[in-house]
């Protein structure tokens, strides 16, 4: 028994460090990845569920770097959090995705928005709310222009200052919305703390709809809530035809999934997307 355990322990440990090792790969080549231009933002369209217009995008970062090639957002952006490099990661996705918004502005009209995803670290921050400020300013945008997404159980520490960085960016005419509702991180709790504009349903209530008779009502239940709430909603994780008929049906605002597109580079989005309808 003493040589199984003694195995087991090798075992372990060669995880680990191969844990450890990819950690800390990742970490000292996350320090150098902007500057070396390795990262970039690609685009999710936004579907006003009315109008099957793309109303908005959704900007998320992407790393591809030379030998790692291409490293998604749910391996470095904890990473990032832990060790302060979401700060200057943040600030790169909120410059690219307003240049673009304003430029998509003249091409998809005056009504079109980027959604930013914004880090509870960010959310800490002393200077967000005047960076904001600054950065709508230069690009020339009104706060309408950009939607913040939030998420996380950290949404819960320094109650105080996030309701007044909330308040501040609301002020400024940006939209505040509630990511990946429904899973633990994203809870009831929040709608009650802070005031959202939108409630982003999680796509783990979207993707088995069809199949999972206690999902659709625990979606439409969000859905209906949200209403009485005055948020709006947005669906996210529409793959399907039935799922979109569902969100249709139900009065989702927003609809997003691979069903209307992925999510691509900037010069995709505007061939794919401009002056037609995704539907
Ligand atoms: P999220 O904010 O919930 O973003 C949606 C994720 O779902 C994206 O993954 C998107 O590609 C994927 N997705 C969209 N539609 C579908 C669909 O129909 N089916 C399926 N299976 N997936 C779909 P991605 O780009 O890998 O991002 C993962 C997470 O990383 C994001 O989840 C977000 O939490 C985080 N993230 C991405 N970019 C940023 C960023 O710029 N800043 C911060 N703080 N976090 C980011
Ligand atoms: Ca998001
Ligand atoms: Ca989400
Ligand atoms: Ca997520």
């Amino acid at each position: 028994a003493s040589k199984d355990k003694g195995c087991n322990y090798n075992f372990f440990t060669e995880e680990l460090s191969a844990v450890i090792g990819e950690r800390h790969y990742l970490e000292s080549h996350l320090a150098e990845a902007l500057d070396k231009h390795e990262m970039s933002v690609h685009y999710q369209p936004m579907i006003c569920v009315k109008t099957q217009r793309v109303l908005g995008a959704e900007a998320l970062i992407r790393w591809n770097n030379p030998i790692l090639g291409a490293v998604a957002p749910d391996r470095f952006i904890n990473l990032a959090e832990q060790n302060g490099q979401i700060l200057a990661l943040g600030n790169f996705v909120l410059r690219t995705a307003m240049e673009q918004a304003r430029h998509w502005r003249k091409s998809f009209g005056n009504d079109f928005f980027i959604a930013v995803n914004i880090s509870p670290v960010q959310l800490r921050d002393d200077n967000l709310v005047s960076r904001i400020a600054q950065l709508l300013a230069y690009y020339q945008l009104p706060g309408s222009a950009l939607e913040l997404e939030i998420t996380e159980g950290v949404l819960l520490q320094d109650e105080k200052k996030v309701a007044k960085s909330l308040a501040g960016l609301q002020k400024l005419g940006v939209s505040i919305s509630l990511d990946d509702f429904g899973t633990g991180y994203s809870s009831l709790s929040y709608l009650q703390k802070y005031s959202f504009d939108t409630l982003k349903i999680d796509r783990s209530f979207i993707t088995n709809l069809m199949e999972c008779d206690q999902d659709k009502e625990l979606a439409r239940a969000i859905i209906a809530m949200a209403k009485k709430l005055n948020l709006q909603v947005v669906a996210e994780g529409v793959e399907t035809p039935e799922q979109h008929q569902f969100i249709v049906e139900e009065g989702c605002d927003f609809g997003q999934g691979y069903l209307y597109g992925k999510p691509v580079p900037a010069t995709m989005f505007s061939a794919q997307y401009l002056s037609r309808l995704v539907i």
